[in-house]
């Protein structure tokens, strides 16, 4: 016979336990299904968690949640593939309560975010598949299929946590088209093993303390970039990259990593590091423009599900936005279940939170930046142009005198195959992004 919850929640990413642990708090039934063995096992993720949204769902989270190092040194790099340009902050703000930003193993976070929902009486279901969705008569969800046998689920409010590529979100019929593989980036990387202290000198940071690189200018041409992240007593490093570009760029994902690992401003940080992970996850990249349906007759879609993970050159923000959108799911959920009206109007409550938070209001400023960054320009043409203009700034020519600021933009410019034009318009779509 169906097991009946008021709420069921699918797949213990962090959309789904920050759903879960809201949904129980204020008191209802929830079952959070999870088809891996347990919430984090089958996860990938670069490995910075940005915990201000943890504020809200867990206070003095800090306190319990699985850190292998704090990010108080944040680092941009553009290359070319003899060039390097970084710049460089650092602040010891982020090295304290409340902290900023920290890197943390998914398994570790994954199982530590789904026990708080435990904790809250969700009900965790391991192992399990969830394989569609159960409707009534007139079309609304009201429950799910799973892989076990008699394993159909029922309840009130399914919420769809399911993570990138939602087969759920697409069977409600949510998404207008399929994910379109444009929309898509490959995310690839390695978990190099390296003592701590090496770590340490290597980074320049001590104690706790970690840093986070980003990359761009380092995936010879494919639209995508770059990262390196310490952990405690790890690296980790790969490339993100998009999907219709590793499709028609002939260069396989894993030999861009190796390429990285040998860049001359790269290979002396991973030197001796021995990979003790290697994993490859797709990244929902598309934003604003790409989102589905976020509320239907008994069902609403959070995360990566809903394409909401905030990928724009400086920022790969995912878990947080996952977070966020979880905890308002829940809470609409609640909402509704309180009011008994569960269809999309009862639910539409869910919108309006996300409309009044960060998760859109993120989403809806950096809607053009996924263009603009994922852009031929941006990957081809302005990491050369930004070195080639510092390297002549830098580069004494005498007895030659030196160039102005002005010619030397015009030939870096000229040299790197870029329209003034475009420059100022990217520019301004940078600028009006930000
Ligand atoms: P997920 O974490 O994908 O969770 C979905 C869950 O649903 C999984 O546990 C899965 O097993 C389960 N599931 C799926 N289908 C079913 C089913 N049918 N039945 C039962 N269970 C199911 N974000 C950051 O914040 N910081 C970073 O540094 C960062 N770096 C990244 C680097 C890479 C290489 C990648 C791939 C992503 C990165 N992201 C990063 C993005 C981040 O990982 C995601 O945005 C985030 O995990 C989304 O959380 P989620 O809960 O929506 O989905």
């Amino acid at each position: 016979a169906p097991r009946t919850f008021d709420v069921i929640v699918v797949g213990a990413g962090p959309a789904g336990s920050a759903a879960a642990l809201e949904v129980a708090r204020a008191g209802y039934s929830v079952a959070l299904v999870e088809r891996g063995p347990f919430p984090g096992s089958k996860n990938v993720y670069g490995g910075v968690v940005y915990g201000r949204v943890l504020d809200e769902l867990v206070p003095r989270w800090w306190e319990r949640m699985p850190v292998q190092r704090w990010v108080t040194r944040r680092q941009t790099m553009v290359m070319t593939e003899t060039q390097a340009l970084t710049v460089d902050f650092r602040t010891e703000d982020w090295g304290r309560p409340p902290y900023n930003g920290a890197t943390a193993h998914r398994a570790d976070l994954d199982s530590w975010l789904a026990e708080l929902a435990v904790e809250a009486g969700a009900v965790l279901v391991p192992s399990t598949v969830v394989t569609g969705l159960l409707r009534d008569r007139a079309g609304a969800v009201v429950g799910v299929r799973t892989d076990r046998p008699d394993g159909d689920l029922t309840g009130g409010v399914v919420i769809a946590c399911d993570g990138v590529n939602s087969f759920l979100a697409k069977e409600a019929g949510m998404y207008d088209t399929e994910h379109q593989a444009e929309h898509l980036t490959l995310g690839v990387k390695q978990t190099l093993a390296l003592s701590r202290e090496t770590i340490e000198e290597r980074f320049a940071v001590t104690g706790r303390h970690g840093v986070d690189i980003e990359m761009l200018g380092c995936t010879k041409g494919i639209p995508g970039g770059g990262f390196l992240y310490t952990n405690y007593e790890s690296i980790s490093i790969g490339v993100v990259l998009g999907l219709t570009g590793v499709r028609d760029g002939g260069t396989r994902p894993e030999d861009l990593v190796a390429e990285l690992k040998r860049h001359p401003a790269i290979a002396p940080l991973v030197k001796g590091g021995e990979q003790i992970e290697y994993s490859a996850h797709l990244i929902p990249e598309g934003g604003y423009h790409s989102m589905p349906e976020l509320v239907g007759d008994g069902i609403l879609v959070a995360g990566d599900a809903a394409a909401m993970c905030l990928a724009a050159g400086i920022w790969l923000e995912g878990v947080n936005f996952a977070l966020g959108a979880g905890m308002f799911a829940g809470r609409a959920a609640a909402k509704a279940l309180r009011a008994g009206d569960v269809s999309k109007t009862g639910l539409g409550g869910y919108r309006k939170l996300l409309e009044n938070s960060f998760v859109l209001a993120d989403h809806r400023k950096l809607r053009d930046f996924p263009a603009l960054v994922l852009g031929e320009r941006t990957q081809q043409r302005y990491p050369g142009l930004v070195c080639d203009l510092v390297q002549g700034l830098f580069q004494v020519d005498n007895p030659a005198p030196k160039p102005g600021l002005r010619k030397l933009l015009l030939r870096s410019a000229k040299d790197n195959g870029v329209r003034l034009r475009d420059l100022v318009r990217d520019g301004w779509t940078g600028m009006r992004g930000l």
